[in-house]
This record gives structure tokens, sequence and C-alpha cells, in this order.
């Protein structure tokens, strides 16, 4: 690790965590590369990524379970660099819960109260506090073997907020749970952490988790974040081909712009294809490199002789033959071959009113959507 710095501090308000600089190897591998980051107080920031991006590593600095070969780690403005995980201001809640087996629910609960020798009445004040936040009422005499993982997580949370830290470390906390119990603990990690008001950093490698829990999203790959911003940017506006295709949009075009007017550019990809798009805030244009549009943004139809031009600076327009059709319930994910180029595009028609079920492989199509849904990427 760099020279010492513990007694450093930085008290820039309303930021409770702050990484500045971090590095961390593992030999030859940086798992953890150069990054900065503010986190608010109050907030539910999450690291979202692809396994083996270094989200873990950069929370286990964070805890104080890895040491950093550079940079600072500051948590409530005190620089934790050289505090071992026990004397910081946070705690971790796993994947693998980790509860005394032998212990009760509300003694697991209470644990770290009896190692801070605090009163016995007030523990089981605080403990009865937060079986009631957790919604475990009526269970506080069950070993954890007689729980369901659901309520087992529920415990390591309660354990980990009784002990009021400053900020709590969440690392994949739900990725063991069932598909249906995962999203009621989605709902139930958001509640809590609401009605308790601490900030909460999590980590997970599923974009429908991070959209639905977070206040703010860090985007990572290769141990550095791409981008930051709130759920609905992320999704709606991912700034470079990574994001974009982690976050599911599957039309992605490498492009150039070729012209600039009226608050729109116009794109044109290797192959002649041409879209406009609205023209980004304080971005130069030679530093667009393509577009992506969502495939539920895109509408299909059977393609029709007569059918009348479309302005191409309000509509993108192409023609295609669909290749595949993936039914999946609640939508249909088409794939469309475009006669323009040897591109393949994705479009999902959600079931509901106006859904085409009779769009077969081979029909000839007229792919459109709104040139606002063309979402500029410079990276
Ligand atoms: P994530 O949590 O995003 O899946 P990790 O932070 O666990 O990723 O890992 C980042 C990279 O660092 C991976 O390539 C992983 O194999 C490596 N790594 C993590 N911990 C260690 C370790 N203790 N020793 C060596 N390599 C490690
Ligand atoms: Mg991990």
């Amino acid at each position: 690790m760099q020279a010492s710095n513990t007694g450093d501090t930085n008290t820039e308000p309303g930021i409770c965590l702050e990484v500045r600089n971090v590095v961390k190897r593992f030999g030859d591998l940086t798992a953890v590369d150069h990054v900065n980051l503010k986190i608010r107080e109050g907030e539910i920031f999450s690291f979202l990524g692809p396994s083996g991006c270094g989200k873990s590593t950069l929370l286990r600095v964070v805890a104080g379970l890895e040491n950093q070969d550079l940079g600072d780690v500051f948590i409530a403005g005190l620089n934790v660099n050289d505090l071992p995980p026990y004397k910081r201001d946070c705690n971790t809640v796993f994947q693998s819960h980790a509860l005394f087996p032998h212990m009760t629910v509300a003694k697991n609960i209470g644990f770290g109260l009896v190692e801070r020798k605090i009163s016995k009445s007030e523990i089981k004040k605080r403990v009865a506090e937060k079986i009631e936040l957790v919604n475990l009422g009526g269970m506080e005499d069950r070993l954890p073997e007689q729980l369901s993982g659901g309520q087992q997580q529920r415990v390591a949370l309660a354990r980990s907020l009784i002990l009021e830290p400053t900020v709590l470390l969440l690392d994949e906390p739900l990725a063991a749970l069932d598909r249906k119990l995962r999203k009621e603990m989605q709902i139930e990690l958001k509640r809590i952490q609401r009605e308790v008001g601490t900030t909460f950093l999590n980590v997970t490698h599923d974009q429908k988790e991070a959209l639905s829990v977070s206040d703010r999203i860090g985007i990572m790959n290769a141990g550095a974040f791409l981008q930051i911003g709130s759920p609905d940017e992320i999704y709606e506006k991912p700034r470079s081909i990574f994001v974009a295709s982690f976050m599911g949009a599957t039309n992605i075009f490498t492009g150039n712009v070729v012209s600039k007017k009226d608050g729109r550019i116009e794109i044109e990809t290797p192959d002649g294809l041409k879209i406009f798009a609205p023209e980004p805030e304080g971005c130069a244009g030679d530093a667009i490199t393509g577009f992506s549009v969502h495939p539920e943004l895109i509408s299909l139809e059977s393609a029709t002789a007569d059918a009348p031009p479309t302005d191409p600076r309000e509509q993108t327009e192409f023609h295609g033959k669909i290749k595949e059709v993936f039914y999946q319930g609640d939508f249909s994910e088409f794939t469309v071959a475009l006669k323009e180029t040897d591109m393949l595009m994705t479009v999902h028609l959600t079931r509901g009113k106006g859904y085409r079920t009779q769009l077969p492989e081979g029909q000839d199509v007229t792919v459109s959507w709104d040139y606002g849904s063309n979402n500029v990427l410079t990276g």
C-alpha cells in the first residue's frame, strides 16, 4: 500500500463513501484499475458488470478485506486505508449468509451488540425493532436451518443493520435465491433501505436487479467504471457499445457523423445506412462512434408496396425479412435480416393491444422507429 494517510479526512458534504484512484492487482492481473467513485448519503448504489470484472474486489477493498496497491478509501469522511475491517464504519452481507447455526434468529441478530457490551434490555429492544423491520415476527426462536433462503437473508440483513453502519456493503446477497424469491427480496431490500436510510452499496451481475433497486448504477468492466448514472440514464442512454449491449440494446451500429443541422445529426454506417439522431449535448461529432436502439422501441409491419415514404429526419425505416421468431410469452422476439445490409436487428413485440401474431418467418417487413430513439454512442 502507498504511504499511510490515516487521519486524512475528506469532508465533502453528502458524500459518505469515496474511492480515490484505487488500484488492486493480483500478480499480473489488475482487478481494480484506477477507480474513482463518490457514493452519496442514503442512496442505493449498485456495481453492475459481468462476472470477473472486479466488483467484489472493489467492495472488499472498501470493507478492508483486501488491501489496495494504490489509492484511498474514505468512509464518512475518514481515510480508512490503515484500519482493519472491524474498525471501519461499514458491514458486509454476502451471498452465503454465514449465520451461526446453533443460535436462534434473535441471538444471531443481536450478536454484534453483545460483543459491543450493550445492556441486555437495550439489546432486546433493538433486536425486536430489527425483527419487525425485516418482517420476521414470530420466528425469533427458530434456528437458521428452520428458515428459507430468503428468511436467512433477512436475518443477515438485520444482523448487519443493527450495528448501524454508515454504509452497508452487499455482495450479490440475492444471487442464490430462485427467481420469484429474488424479485420479492429486491422489493424488500429497497423498502428496508428506505426505512433505515442507510447507504447501501450493492454488487450484482443482474441488470434487472440493478435497474429495479438502485438510485444509481456504476457499470463496470475490466476493473473500471464505464458509466455511472441513474437506472433510466444507464438503460436509455448507454454511451458505449459495451454498456449498450450489456443493458440489452441489442441493435448496435457503428458509424460516423456525416451532417449536423437543426439539433439533429446524421450518422452513416460503413454499409451506407443513414439515420438521424438528436444531437447530444456537449459532444464533439468526431467522438461519435455509432448508435443503438432498443428492441422494444421498434415497430414491425408487413412490407407493403404502396406504403407512403416517411421523412427520415423524423422516422428511421429499414426493410428486411423475418429470419426467426422466439416466443417468450409476454413478448415475442423477432430477428430481422435487413435488406440494405447483412445486419440482423432484434425487435420485441409485447403481447397486448396491436400485437401481431401473424408475422411468420420469411415475411418481408418494414422496421421503423422514432428518430429520437436512436441513442448516440461515443465509445
Ligand atoms: P466479480 O466480483 O466482478 O465477479 P472479482 O472482483 O471477484 O470479480 O474478481 C476480479 C478478478 O480478480 C477476476 O479475474 C478474479 O479471478 C481475480 N481475483 C479475485 N480475487 C482474487 C484472489 N484472491 N487472487 C487472485 N485473483 C483474484
Ligand atoms: Mg463477485
